[in-house]
């Protein structure tokens, strides 16, 4: 099949199931659903496109903005700084660098990106963000790169001690090629740069904090580096991670604690596994009492190894992220797994090393600004790493609506001047648009601790495996939560409510109006 993404398309119809029309789809197959799409397309490997989502999705299909995509920083009248060049800030860089009348830098505080070796879940919430920002190059690679295992079942379930399939994260409404998949965290950066434009990117800027400017008359934020230098932006955009500085600037309390698991995490050619006896071809989790083991082929070629293992906070102390554990490691983690499921261990046997990274938390934060000029992101904004699979989707979620709100203030009339942006009313819109959502998620994370009790109460294996079925939630509205569609509905009620001192009198006034006054 040939990759396009241009041109006029012919229309297709899906259809329980199968896919009819011209292109000879084999692998499209989309279970159990009728679903009407146009001008869908084909691209390698039977992936199936369809505008207006497949990375021709992007604002001026849906709103009017003409989304291109310079290869060079526009002219700028709107100084922009993000603060960290990890999945939230690259996604932020190649997003926000599209909106006119903005001058974007990242200020990253390594020296270069660096393989962190992790299985990212990509969920359909993260392909939606994903195929309304990324360019159609970008769109292509996360197609090419991401793996979705043979079936439609999501990540398996599986019982710790003997593999049965307990459950599995079904979402039979959504097409193949909007449905979660698997991917190095590498390769996912490297998806998100190449929509960063050339010279964006500025490495070895550590950021120790951001002040409001106090000069006279002067708006925005000053960025203090570590190097003794300063910068005045309009804008700040803290994607600095969990352990952010800025966050911890705002909040001095925000301390990141451990919670009592470490991840063992390795990359490995897939060379050095597929001699496994009975390695299944999915991905799949095994799942004993908050202890989790994923197994999962991810980009071509690479096979992915991760678990969060329960270890004393001692130990958890002396490891670092990235901290490369050679015998030791495979030793502690072959005696840890020892009653898992045999297949686990000979996986772990087959490693070369493992890396080991204590998981840290903080509260999240209740508002996503601060000083009606810095907007978190990823998660400097909501320090768990990992909960539900999802913190990509979560940092992808925020960049989108981020983007959405500054390009509603944007003004061309007032570039010239240099306020083409009302800041402030973007920065409320995107708070609206994530903290409700956000908040929701963290209250289900300790929700879940409750069922997490229950299950782990079982006396015996079935029990256990009953318990598990009983009280486990699909989740759709957390992994499918369609951002877009949360800052529309956002959006309709602000341009009313922002600043309106009146706004219950209109409302009143609304609900007596008949249509046409
Ligand atoms: C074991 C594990 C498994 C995970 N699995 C999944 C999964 O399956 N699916 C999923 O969606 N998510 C998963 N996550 C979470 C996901 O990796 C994070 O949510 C995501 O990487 C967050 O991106 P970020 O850009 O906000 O932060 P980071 O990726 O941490 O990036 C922060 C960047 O900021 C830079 N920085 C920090 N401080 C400064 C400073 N002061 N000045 C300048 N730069 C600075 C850092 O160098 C870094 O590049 C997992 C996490 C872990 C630990």
């Amino acid at each position: 099949m040939v990759a396009s993404n241009d041109g006029p398309a012919p229309t297709n119809i899906v259809t329980n199931g199968t896919i009819n029309g011209t292109n000879g789809v084999t692998n499209g197959a989309v279970n159990g659903i009728t679903n009407y799409l146009t001008n869908i397309k084909l691209s390698g490997n039977g992936v199936v496109y369809s505008s207006p989502f497949a990375g021709q999705g992007r604002p001026n299909k849906f709103y009017p903005i003409d989304g291109h995509y310079p290869d060079s920083v526009p002219e700028a009248t709107g100084k922009r700084k993000v603060v960290g060049g990890g999945l939230a800030g690259a996604a932020a860089a190649g997003s926000l660098s599209r909106l006119p009348d903005v001058e974007l830098k990242v200020c990253e505080r390594a020296d270069k990106v660096r393989e962190a070796g992790a299985l990212i879940g990509v969920m359909v919430s993260a392909m939606r963000s994903l195929s309304r920002m990324l360019s159609p190059a970008g769109w292509e690679s996360m197609q090419r790169l991401l793996y979705r295992g043979d079936g439609y079942e999501g990540i398996n379930h599986r019982f710790w001690r003997t593999g049965e399939i307990m459950t599995c994260a079904l979402s039979p409404h959504t097409p193949r090629y909007m449905e979660e998949g698997r991917i190095s965290r590498q390769a996912l950066h490297d998806v998100l740069m190449q929509d960063v434009p050339k010279g964006i990117m500025h490495f070895e800027k550590h950021v120790l904090r951001v002040e409001k400017n106090a000069d006279e008359g002067a708006t925005g934020m000053r960025i203090f580096f570590e190097d003794g230098s300063t910068e005045d932006t309009d804008m700040v955009i803290a994607a600095d991670g969990l352990y952010s500085k800025i966050r911890r600037g705002y909040l001095p309390d925000s301390e990141v604690r451990y919670r009592g698991r470490v991840s063992y995490r390795q990359i490995v050619p897939m060379e050095l596994v597929k001699h496994i006896k009975g390695l299944p071809n999915d991905t799949s989790s095994w799942r004993r009492n908050g202890e989790v083991v994923f197994l999962s082929k991810l980009e071509p070629g690479v096979y992915s190894f991760v678990t969060m293992a329960t270890e004393p906070e001692e130990y958890a102390n002396t490891l670092r992220w990235q901290h490369t554990m050679d015998k030791e490691g495979i030793d502690r983690l072959l005696e840890h797994f020892k009653d898992w499921d045999p297949i686990i261990n000979e996986v772990i046997r087959s490693l070369p090393s493992v890396d080991a990274y204590p998981l840290n938390a903080a509260p999240w934060m209740c508002d996503l600004i601060r000083d009606d000029a810095v907007a978190f992101v990823g998660d400097a904004a909501h320090p768990t790493a990992g909960a539900y699979g999802a913190g990509c989707s979560f940092a992808f979620g925020d960049v989108r609506a981020l983007y959405l709100s500054l390009w509603r203030s944007h003004n061309s009339a007032t570039a010239t001047s240099g306020t083409a942006y009302d800041v402030p009313y973007s920065l409320h819109l995107y708070n609206e648009t994530r903290r409700h959502f956000l908040h929701r998620v963290e209250q289900q994370i300790q929700m879940d601790k409750v069922d997490l009790a229950y299950v782990s109460a079982a006396e015996t294996d079935e029990g256990w495996i009953r318990r598990y079925r009983e009280r486990f939630t699909i989740n759709w509205w957390l992994l499918e939560h369609d951002v877009d569609a949360r800052w529309q509905e956002v959006e309709a009620m602000e341009r009313h409510m922002y600043k309106n001192k009146n706004a219950a009198a209109d409302i009143a006034k609304a609900v007596s109006m008949i249509v046409g006054d």
